[in-house]
């Protein structure tokens, strides 16, 4: 490919070409999505295992051009690979934040936590605390109710950075979750000294969960690795009535997925 000009690269083949082009667009589009305000959140119920209605997660939906959803598996890539995440997810933590202190005034809602994704990206950023701090401090949301998602992915590289960043939120009164628990490669003295309160079970283990003795036994040693370290544990794509009740079964505090609500707008979510 030979360079011509800002934004535009010359492919001698017109399906590399194509495939460029519709790429840059998008890129632009998300970009201008952000401006646009075409992003919003969903957010999907977190339920104890007696039942009861303890908070949500929020996931982020974009509205590309105002037209039809993009999922967030095709955008959240590009977001972090040209940076974008890190507006997106200042975003995402001021509107959950805000979303919060909605709910404080409402009965059924006012003692639900909020958890929230974050990249490694904002993770990495030297002023990562603040930002979240400002988005406590801007909308006035309880601390003790937000709950950041990290990956085991963000474990690798500068772990005391990691722990000095979470020891310090953790002080505002914030919760940490580990979240995709499972699929990554975190060792047992890292987990140790992270400040969590909670680890949540990939989905990916519970899907085959009643079918799969393999699963099932990544299962339990999850919930025993998590009871041993003090943590609570919580399930994601909980799809049937069999599957909650195999990980209540096996010591699950709590759970998340189909069976109890799929991610929605705030004003469609239920009571506790
Ligand atoms: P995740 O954090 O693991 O979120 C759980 C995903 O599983 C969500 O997909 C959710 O809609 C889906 N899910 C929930 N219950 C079920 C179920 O019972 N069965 C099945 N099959 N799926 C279920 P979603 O909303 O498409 O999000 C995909 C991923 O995008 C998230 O995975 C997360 O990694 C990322 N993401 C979403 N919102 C944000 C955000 O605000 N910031 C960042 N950094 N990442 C986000
Ligand atoms: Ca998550
Ligand atoms: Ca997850
Ligand atoms: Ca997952």
């Amino acid at each position: 490919a030979k360079s011509a000009g800002r934004n535009t690269m010359r492919f001698f083949d017109p399906t590399l070409q194509a495939i460029a082009n519709a790429f840059i667009a998008f890129e632009l589009d998300l970009r201008q999505g952000l401006e646009r305000q075409e992003f919003e959140l969903h957010y999907q119920i977190q339920v104890d295992d007696a039942g009861v209605n303890t908070g949500v997660e929020a996931l982020l939906r974009w509205r590309r051009g105002g037209k039809e959803m993009v999922p967030p598996a095709q955008f959240i890539p590009i977001a972090e690979a040209n940076g974008l995440i890190l507006p997106l997810g200042q975003w995402v933590l001021e509107t959950a934040c805000a979303q919060l202190m909605r709910w404080a005034e409402e009965p059924g809602r006012a003692h639900w936590t909020m958890a929230v994704n974050v990249s490694a990206l904002q993770l990495a950023q030297s002023d990562f605390v603040e930002r979240v701090g400002r988005a406590l401090g801007k909308t006035g949301a309880n601390p003790a109710l937000l709950k950041l998602e990290l990956t085991e992915s963000m474990l690798v590289g500068d772990i005391e950075d990691v722990v000095a960043k979470m020891k310090a939120i953790k002080a505002y009164g914030v919760a940490f979750s580990l979240d995709d628990f499972g699929t990554g490669y975190s060792s047992l003295s890292i987990l140790k000294r992270l400040p969590l309160q909670q680890l949540k079970i990939d989905q990916s283990f519970v899907r085959d969960i009643l079918i799969d003795p393999n699963d099932a036994v990544i299962a339990r040693t999850i919930v025993a690795l998590a009871h041993n370290l003090d943590l609570r544990v919580i399930a994601e794509g909980v799809e049937s009535a069999e599957q909650r009740d195999f990980l209540a079964g096996i010591g699950c505090d709590a759970f998340q997925g189909y069976f109890f609500g799929r991610p929605i707008a705030a004003g469609e979510l239920p009571k506790d």
